[in-house]
């Protein structure tokens, strides 16, 4: 369809974005016969035969190309092009473009929060429980649940295969009297499935929101906008009238009964802050001032543990997760997991400095040598601060993030506590600083809660003040917990899905 029959037609629900938000939710909608459009900016990559796949975009032949041609890699990649200003410089956060969004990049670790994480939330780990449950099950997620959770759930299906150094590592860590287990993943068990993430995976074996819930939702007669992209709304006081969009240079504005912004917690306040219409001066559904603000990122450590026995079958990449360090006397924390399999050497080097590029040829007979030792993330809960934030300045998208003294301090705790408790597997913290594109886990932009003064949605997602607008990409988080956010994106999408089918 083009623009101009797709602004033809009186849709039940206009869905921007196809992420785990937007796809999760239109699924829902679809399954009760809605007649759902899901506005999609970047590619189809179930139908892009050129995408580029199996390896990071930056060791493509393609993106070593001219500008035009790395901007061309990206898309096939199903990455975004886009800048955002960071510290006064153009910066392209890593994250999804394209069918999927970000879900078909990411490593697929599918946890949920634990209790406590929703001590700032308008909804409990309760109220949450069955749509965890639920989601777990639409993304088929495989792995074992945490032995230090008192509230963890059903067994699920078993992890997929891995290798020795698992099980040597898991050993190693028990002995040091920690709680390892098998990461919950979201893909299929194909044989030698390596849970790869930083790029689109060569055997369509990631269970992601394009495989698991686009795809059925257009199954059951949802209908596909992609190379779409939504530049603003329209609406009165009360009500949003109409998306414009813009798909192969031509602009029309699409009719819904109901919005569903998912573009992601950059995208989409960024789409509320550039629509203006009367009685919102401010952008729309920005009444608190909030839209924007509060944005999280996580702060993430990664140590290499040359101590221990190297990698040695795809699937220990990914393998191993523990929680010892969650909730400590010291403050919060976060999880320890597998990192996953090291990116191409040419990705490490694309545009760092020609003293590097030089070293190349050394770094490429060690690379194998290296990207076998096992690394640990760490995942920092980041606290909420209006300062930080995406706004516009001199029309262009720029973020503010600076982590608060709290942040440090509990980052320091973290490796004050992680270090003595790897002791013999020689741990070496490889990176010490975030990278400001590293932005996979962004969130908190448009968070929900009870009062209108400060949140910008409703505990069932819905703008205050607004009876049709509903975001349920990774804005919502009030707080962005110590976790992955994939899965709570997923299950808090099928709560609000079930909850606004009622009231179409
Ligand atoms: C490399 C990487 C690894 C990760 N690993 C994990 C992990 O293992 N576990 C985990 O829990 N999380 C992980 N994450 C984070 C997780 O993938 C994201 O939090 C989650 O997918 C975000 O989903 P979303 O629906 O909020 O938005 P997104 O997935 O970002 O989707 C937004 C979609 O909207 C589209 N869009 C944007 N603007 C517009 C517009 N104006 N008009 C139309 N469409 C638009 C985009 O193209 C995109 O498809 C990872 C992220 C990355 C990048």
């Amino acid at each position: 369809m083009n623009i101009s029959d797709l602004a033809a037609t009186d849709w039940d629900a206009v869905v921007v974005g196809t992420g785990l938000g937007g796809a999760t939710l239109g699924l829902v909608l679809a399954r009760h016969g809605k007649r759902v459009l899901f506005v999609e900016k970047g590619r189809d990559l179930g139908l892009e035969k050129a995408a580029i796949r199996g390896h990071v975009v930056e060791a493509d032949p393609l993106f070593g190309g001219s500008h035009e041609d790395q901007r061309e890699a990206l898309r096939r990649g199903g990455r975004r092009v886009d800048e955002v200003e960071i510290g006064g410089l153009p910066v392209r956060p890593e994250l999804g473009n394209g069918t999927g969004g970000s879900s078909a990049l990411h490593g697929g670790v599918l946890e949920r929060f634990f209790p406590g994480d929703f001590a700032a939330w308008p909804i409990t780990y309760r109220d949450l429980v069955p749509w965890y449950a639920r989601a777990e099950e639409l993304y088929g997620v495989k792995g074992e649940r945490d032995p230090l959770r008192v509230e963890a759930g059903a067994p699920l299906a078993a992890p997929i295969p891995a290798g020795a150094a698992t099980e040597a590592l898991r050993a190693a860590l028990t002995e040091r009297g920690l709680h390892p287990y098998r990461l919950p993943l979201a893909c299929r068990a194909v044989p030698d499935c390596s849970a790869c993430q930083g790029f689109l995976c060569a055997r369509a074996c990631k269970n992601d929101a394009d495989r698991m819930a686009l795809r059925p939702a257009l199954a059951l007669g949802a209908s596909l906008a992609t190379g779409c992209e939504a530049v603003s709304l329209e609406a009165s006081p009360s009500r949003v009238t109409g998306v414009a969009c813009v798909m192969d240079g031509r602009s029309a504005t699409l009719r819904a009964g109901v919005v569903v912004l998912a573009a992601g917690a950059l995208a989409t306040p960024a789409l509320l802050l550039a629509s203006r219409p009367g009685g919102w001066d401010r952008g729309l559904a920005n009444g608190s001032g909030l839209v924007g603000r509060n944005l999280m990122r996580h702060g993430i450590d990664l140590w290499a543990l040359p101590g221990a026995p190297r990698l040695g079958h795809p699937g220990d990449a990914k393998a191993l997760g523990f929680n010892d360090l969650y909730e400590t006397p010291r403050g919060k924390l976060g999880t320890v997991q597998s990192f996953g399999t090291l990116p191409a050497l040419e990705a490490v080097l694309a545009h760092r400095s020609p003293v590097l590029r030089l070293l190349a040829p050394f770094a490429r007979a060690l690379w194998p040598v290296l990207s076998a030792v096992p690394i640990l993330a760490t995942i920092l809960e980041d606290l909420p601060q209006t300062s930080n934030r995406l706004e516009f300045a001199e029309g262009r998208p720029r973020i503010t993030y600076r982590p608060s003294p709290d942040d440090e301090r509990r980052r320091a705790i973290f490796r004050e506590e992680l270090r003595p408790r790897l002791a013999g597997l020689r741990p070496v913290l490889v990176s010490g600083r975030d990278a400001p594109k590293a932005l996979g886990h962004v969130c908190g932009t448009c968070r929900f809660g009870e009062d209108p003064a400060t949140s910008v949605l409703d505990p069932w997602n819905r703008a205050h003040g607004l009876d049709n607008l509903y975001v349920v990409d990774g804005s919502f988080f009030p707080t962005s917990a110590g976790i992955n956010p994939a899965l709570t994106i997923a299950a808090n999408a099928l709560r609000v899905g079930e909850h606004l089918a009622e009231r179409m």
